[in-house]
């Protein structure tokens, strides 16, 4: 997509890099490859401009982004909670990535909302929450990563491309567009691309540290979702897979082990609804991918506490995990029509 930054949003945030110190970068919850390529694609070059920022996450993330350049710098909420509402709270200004909702940074959401420093989202997720001070919020684009690219190039920033950014960028939108795959993916993201390239991005390393970095575990914990738990109604065009705590366990769970195994579910002919179930500490994670018309992010958002994008979003249930399906399975008579079946 081509996404046009208004001249003067863009001429407010420059002269907030020149006032406002120090700076803080917010991501969401359980970082994704865009939540973290972005950010520290961000981060990287606000370091390179000569600013002062930290990239602060609510959560742990996957060890298959821990190669990306900034990584060590990150001020994790987990194993840092005082440190990282300290942090928001004395920001001069705060860019929030890749959510709309501010209750998506969980334990952060009060340090955050009554921060004094200013807001700017950066996102492409719908309808995003009043509450910040500046929006570059763009539905159309495929991650937040290609947003920052436009970013910088709006700065007139171009010419501080050097790696270390664009492989973040690179890995944010690669991870975003499941490698380069979906409708989102125009040629204009395929031109920035190509930029990412010049400017130095290692796109089959990066590739190989991102999808080719697994633990012999997290494969076989793939081997039993698909082999033992796929359950396929081809009556509703819908297939779902759950794993409980004790399969965790028992394959020895890490951060991120279970990433991409919902599209295995997608991937299943005439399937139009995909979802991922997973329990952890008490409470249950749902994935959710479809195709061909059919919105995810709103049976996510009225059912599940959830939201995301009309063909991949998620949510949550504090009921067990085996009420949560059946509370799934129950409202699948209601979305029939839409499931066209
Ligand atoms: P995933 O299934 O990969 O965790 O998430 C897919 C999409 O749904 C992402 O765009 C993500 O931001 C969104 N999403 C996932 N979980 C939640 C949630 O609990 N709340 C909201 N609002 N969005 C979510
Ligand atoms: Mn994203």
């Amino acid at each position: 997509m081509s996404i046009s930054f208004p001249v003067d949003k863009v001429r407010e945030v420059a002269s907030l890099l020149e006032s406002a110190s120090p700076i803080a970068i917010i991501t969401h919850h359980r970082p994704d490859g865009d939540a973290m390529g972005s950010s520290l694609g961000l981060y990287n070059f606000l370091i390179k401009k000569g600013l002062k920022a930290t990239v602060i996450v609510p959560s742990d993330y996957p060890d298959f982004l821990h190669w990306l350049p900034g990584h060590n710098q990150i001020v994790n909420y987990d194993r840092q909670p005082d440190k990282s509402a300290s942090l928001l709270r004395e920001a001069g200004l705060i860019f929030c990535l890749d959510f709309n909702y501010m209750n998506r940074v969980e334990g952060l959401e009060s340090s955050l909302r009554t921060s004094p420093g200013k807001k700017v989202l950066i996102d492409h997720h719908l309808e995003p929450e009043e509450g910040y001070d500046i929006l570059f919020s763009f539905s159309d684009a495929c991650s937040t990563a290609e947003i920052i690219y436009g970013f910088i190039d709006a700065l007139g920033d171009l010419n501080l491309l050097g790696r270390e950014i664009a492989e973040c960028l690179y890995c944010g939108i690669m991870t975003d567009t499941n490698s380069f795959r979906y409708e989102t993916m125009t040629a204009d993201t395929h031109r920035i691309i190509a930029k990412l390239l010049d400017a130095g991005a290692r796109n089959y390393k990066i590739h190989e540290l991102v999808y080719d970095n697994s633990t012999e575990n997290r494969i076989r914990l793939l081997g039993h979702a698909l082999k033992d738990k796929l359950i396929v109604l081809q009556e509703y065009r819908t297939a779902y897979i759950s794993l409980s705590e004790d399969e965790l366990d028992t394959y020895n769970f890490q951060t991120g082990d279970t990433e991409g195994i919902v599209n295995y579910a997608l991937s299943i002919r005439g399937i139009r609804l995909a979802a991922f179930f997973t329990e952890r500490n008490g409470l249950v994670k749902i994935s959710f991918r479809s195709r061909d018309g059919f919105n995810v992010k709103e049976l996510a958002s009225q059912h599940f506490e959830g939201g995301g994008h009309k063909y991949a979003a998620g949510g949550k249930s504090d009921l067990s995990l085996q009420d949560t399906i059946a509370k799934f399975l129950d409202l699948l008579p209601v979305y029939k029509p839409g499931l066209n079946v």
